[in-house]
């Protein structure tokens, strides 16, 4: 079975409409009504998914909202909820209309520098009513700002206790950006990477061992630049003996394939390990443009892992399906 991990629906883009509407409005609380739409509304949104997804041989995606669907920009923070919560309920929709084909990945309220109340509460219920197997996390909610605590920090120990009481993965994945200067092409994978470095460089895999985190788009820019990173740690060995190599702290994460190039998937498995690689395709989305010198779309991940000849047929069970499952524990169920 291929089992894609990374995946975003959109959903009817007039409930987008109406939320920005909202966070164009002023006042500190209000109420927010839930926006309404039919199934047949949903399905409509979801054709063009699902006919691009299944061309590929895809079995079953872990969907989440969009990465823009959550406005952690806003100040008021029961508009963060209620926004996420609705877009937390579309695609627990999406899931229910076609269970063979879907499994739901919750997002968070998150908010710049504010604990992190709201977002396990919202956990909480995307597990227990809405059956999300997993989270996505936003490493930046500041949206480029430095008040929130980079990902090493126990700022974060609260998300990372209830990450392993509810024994659910977390995908590190950028969220909605204000830069002028910073595409989005560098704001994704530059503050995922920061995600990652940071948790390398603490004490969170002590803490919390059974703590799982995925770090989306290929790990960032961490497999290319893991010789600096070796650098670093080298030093800081000489002096604290007790350290553990830079090579043990990247293989306490895990990766995604969301990669777009035969090169870079390859580098990716070769520097992480096969064992904490996902398959995922980040599909459909802007990787979704056909490659005039393959003829297949970017985003059409399984030809590059089928086509690198050392892995072993075990090896590319586990990247198609062996590690997602082993992952995502409650997929079994
Ligand atoms: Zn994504």
């Amino acid at each position: 079975m291929i089992i894609d991990t990374h995946a975003h629906v959109t959903g009817p883009m007039e409930m987008y409409e109406y939320f920005r509407g909202l966070a164009g409005t002023s006042g500190a609380a209000m109420r927010v009504k839930k926006f309404e739409y039919s199934d047949e509304r949903l399905e409509e949104s979801l054709a063009a998914h699902l006919r691009e997804v299944a061309a590929v041989g895809t079995e079953l995606q872990l969907i989440s909202p969009r990465p823009w669907a959550v406005p952690t920009g806003d100040r008021r923070e029961n508009l963060i909820v209620e926004i996420t919560r609705q877009v937390n309920d579309m695609i627990a929709r999406c899931v229910k209309l076609h269970r063979d084909r879907f499994v739901a990945l919750g997002a968070m309220p998150q908010r710049a520098a504010v604990n992190l109340k709201a977002a396990l509460e919202e956990m909480d219920r995307c597990v227990t009513e809405l059956g999300c197997i997993g989270f996505k996390i936003n490493p930046d909610p500041g949206e480029g700002g430095a008040e929130t605590p980079n990902m090493g920090d126990e700022y974060w120990y609260p998300l990372y206790e209830k990450m392993v009481a509810l024994d659910v993965p977390g995908l590190i994945h950028g969220g909605p950006f204000r830069f002028s200067r910073e595409p989005e092409l560098g704001y994704f994978i530059t503050e995922e990477s920061v995600g990652a470095w940071a948790l390398m460089r603490s004490s969170v895999f002590q803490d919390f061992p059974n703590l799982k985190i995925i770090v989306g788009h290929g790990g960032g820019y961490i497999p290319y630049q893991i010789g600096r990173a070796r650098g670093f740690r080298m030093a800081e060995m000489a002096r604290d003996p007790s350290l553990e190599s830079i090579d043990e702290s990247m293989r306490r994460l895990y990766y995604d394939t969301v990669l777009y190039n035969q090169e870079s998937v390859e580098l990716l498995i070769k520097i992480v390990g096969v064992d904490r690689c996902l398959f995922g395709s980040d599909k459909p989305a802007n990787g979704s443009v056909i490659d005039p010198r393959t003829g297949r779309a970017l985003n059409d991940i399984k030809p590059y892992i089928d086509a690198i000849e050392w892995l072993t047929d075990a090896d590319r069970y586990a990247i198609f399906e062996g590690n997602a499952r082993k992952v995502y524990s409650r997929l079994a169920a």
